[in-house]
């Protein structure tokens, strides 16, 4: 499941060519190019569906899980749930920080 309607995450935003490590991460390549390859990977795969458009809304106890599909709720009953939800940025509180001018750490990357 993917809310977007593509795959490839915070990769797809990503320009500039990655640092870190070739073999564990394609560093020199751009991210957004590493995002479509690794869609592609997972797109083509013979033992994957991929819903996009799809938001996760809720784990039940019973580990039933309740989607959001093209405006349709659906719960499903999957053998296996592994969350890769990414992370967000936990922006500092502090008095003033919602003026203009003040961004967080994101927001000042250089690329
Ligand atoms: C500007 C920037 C530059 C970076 N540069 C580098 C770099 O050079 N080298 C490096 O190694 N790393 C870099 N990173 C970090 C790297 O891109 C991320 O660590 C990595 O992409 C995270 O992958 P992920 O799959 O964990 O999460 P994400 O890429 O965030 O993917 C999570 C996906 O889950 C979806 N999702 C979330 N909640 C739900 C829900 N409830 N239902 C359905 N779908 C949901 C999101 O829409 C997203 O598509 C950079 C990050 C940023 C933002």
């Amino acid at each position: 499941m993917d809310d977007k309607d593509e795959l490839g995450g915070k990769l797809v935003l990503q320009t500039h060519k990655f640092f870190g490590s070739v073999e564990d991460s394609h560093a020199g390549m751009r991210g957004m190019d590493i995002g479509r390859l690794l869609a592609q990977k997972v797109e083509g795969g013979r033992y994957i569906e991929v819903w996009k458009k799809s938001t996760v809304l809720y784990v039940f106890d019973d580990k039933k899980v309740g989607i959001l599909k093209d405006g349709v709720y659906k719960i499903l009953t999957p053998k296996m749930i592994l969350n890769a939800a990414g992370a967000r940025e936990k922006f500092l509180r502090f008095r003033g920080n919602s003026l203009s001018g003040v961004y967080g750490a994101g927001a000042s990357r250089p690329w």
